[in-house]
């Protein structure tokens, strides 16, 4: 009896067990932390892409202002060229070829212009797609957070429910069969019993001698393994 209750007791130590190994592996497993890393790379991402547009917005407006300021200054100088003040030759032909520098630098900016804003429409494009990106990573990260701790919490009831039982198991157990087991337990790797079957011992698989296996059918008797030295269950339902 004091066996199969010890036998019982094993068995509940190994779910604990089994449990708190799975406490201690589900965060790695859960995926938190590769979404964790993920958004983090996508929030750098969105930063440098919005920090180069600004820039580029602002160049544009510059260029803007100083094609506008050209225009300004060709206007100017065609007024006077035309305006039939200045008659001096030599003078006109320094506004000409002032005008023809101004034309060639205008179109320069227009260049300049053009380029920049396909560039920006294409940082806009970007800036969207990891802005898409940023907002999923964020939603996937809360959702295994979640998961996360849904499944700890589960696995948490699961642990204290078989501590619990083990507390009202080991208190039907005799101090001496306790103090064994959890010495051999140590030992064994948590499996201190192991079952007799087919006068086989379950725990390394080596036969039991038929001096022993006499043993066996004593009840009180505590027959160990002369292989493995576990302590021999003989279950009657097996
Ligand atoms: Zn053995």
């Amino acid at each position: 009896m004091q066996l199969k209750l010890l036998w019982e007791l094993q068995e509940l130590d190994l779910a604990i067990n089994d449990i708190k190994r799975k406490i201690e592996n589900a965060p790695q497993l859960s995926g938190v932390e590769e979404a964790k890393e993920y958004k983090a790379e996508k929030e750098r991402e969105y930063g440098e892409l919005e920090e180069k547009l600004n820039n580029d917005r602002k160049k544009l407006k510059k260029l803007e202002l100083q094609e506008q300021k050209i225009t300004g200054d060709r206007q100017e100088l065609n007024d006077s060229m035309y305006g039939g003040k200045v008659k001096n030759i030599k003078e006109l032909e320094q506004m000409q070829r002032r005008m023809d520098s101004l034309a060639e630098e205008k179109k320069k900016v227009e260049e300049e212009i053009l380029v920049l804003m396909e560039s920006i429409e294409e940082q806009e494009d970007n800036l969207e797609r990891v802005e898409r990106e940023l907002s999923e990573g964020r939603q996937t990260l809360v959702e295994k957070e979640n998961r996360l701790e849904e499944e700890l919490n589960s696995l948490n009831r699961e642990l204290s429910r078989l501590q619990d039982e083990r507390e009202q198991q080991s208190a039907k157990i005799d101090q001496q069969y306790l103090d064994k087991y959890q010495v051999l337990a140590e030992k064994c790797q948590g499996k201190a019993l192991a079952k007799v079957e087919n006068d086989i011992c379950s725990g390394c698989r080596v036969f039991i001698s038929s001096a022993q296996r006499g043993h066996l059918y004593n009840p009180s008797a505590m027959v160990y393994c002369e292989n493995c030295g576990r302590l021999l269950v003989r279950l009657d339902n097996h």
